[in-house]
């Protein structure tokens, strides 16, 4: 299994909520078609006080193995770069450095929307929190974590934003850290072309429908699907990307 953890840092809580409306399949069904195991989220698991420190303390102390970081909502590194304008309730402890330690321990460190990305709408205005993002502080790279960062899987952190982020860019882009993981996926929407069917197959009720899943596992390279390559230009011929200078 791959495991994921969520902090929630300084946002709306917006981010969660548009991953909650995931369908069809729903978040935790795609997570744990992906082979992916929650291990907390504030939002989402039953842990709170003390036993949710110790799944934070046992991943930073490297005891419970974490391969994805989920950071939500903007880092405030206030005052004075103290980060105690936003303490991890129960821990006494910033959040700012919870997320840096964490951030070591993890193979992989996914920004969740543009709080967590580039500061987002906590930064804007006077900033007087002196919020920023992960690895970029506005335009500029940097960040709570450095220019230099890599995560122990030799990714800098994996940005997906947006306010908030579609459900399916984050759920697509926890497949390719799957993939990367050496699983092989198999995104299926066609299904919503034979409802009945699939309704059938899987005992859906009548007033539901099975748009889209997800296939999870090891390809046959002998198979001709899997041979077929289709012929792609460049993505400089189709694509600039401004403001990243
Ligand atoms: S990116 Fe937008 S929706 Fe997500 S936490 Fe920030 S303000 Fe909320």
């Amino acid at each position: 299994m791959t495991s994921m953890l969520w902090i929630q840092s300084g946002g709306c809580g917006g981010c969660t909520m548009s991953l909650l409306n995931a369908e069809s399949p729903g978040l935790l069904p795609t997570l744990e078609e992906a082979g992916i195991e929650l291990l907390w989220h504030p939002s989402l698991s039953e842990e709170t006080g003390a036993e949710a420190t110790a799944i934070l303390e046992a991943v930073c102390a490297g005891t419970r193995p974490l391969d994805i970081l989920c950071v939500e909502g903007s880092l405030l590194r206030g005052p004075g770069g103290s980060g105690r304008f936003h303490v991890l309730a129960g821990t006494g402890r910033a959040t700012i450095h919870w997320v840096r330690d964490l951030a070591a321990a993890a193979r992989h460190v996914v920004a969740v929307g543009t709080c967590a990305a580039y500061g987002g709408i906590t930064a804007a205005g006077p900033n007087v929190t002196d919020a920023c993002g992960l690895q970029y502080d506005g335009r500029r790279r940097g960040g709570l974590l450095g220019e230099g960062f890599a995560a122990r899987g030799g990714l800098p952190v994996v940005n997906v934003a947006g306010c908030p982020t579609h459900p399916n860019w984050v759920t697509e882009t926890l497949m390719l850290l799957a993939v990367e993981q050496g699983l092989d996926t198999c995104a299926q929407e066609y299904w919503a072309r034979y409802p009945q069917t699939v309704a059938k197959a899987v005992g859906l009720p009548d007033d539901h429908m099975l748009f889209s899943g997800m296939a999870l596992g090891y390809r046959d390279d002998a198979a001709p699907i899997n041979t077929l390559r289709a012929s792609r230009d460049p993505v400089d011929v189709w694509c600039e990307l401004k403001g990243f200078e």
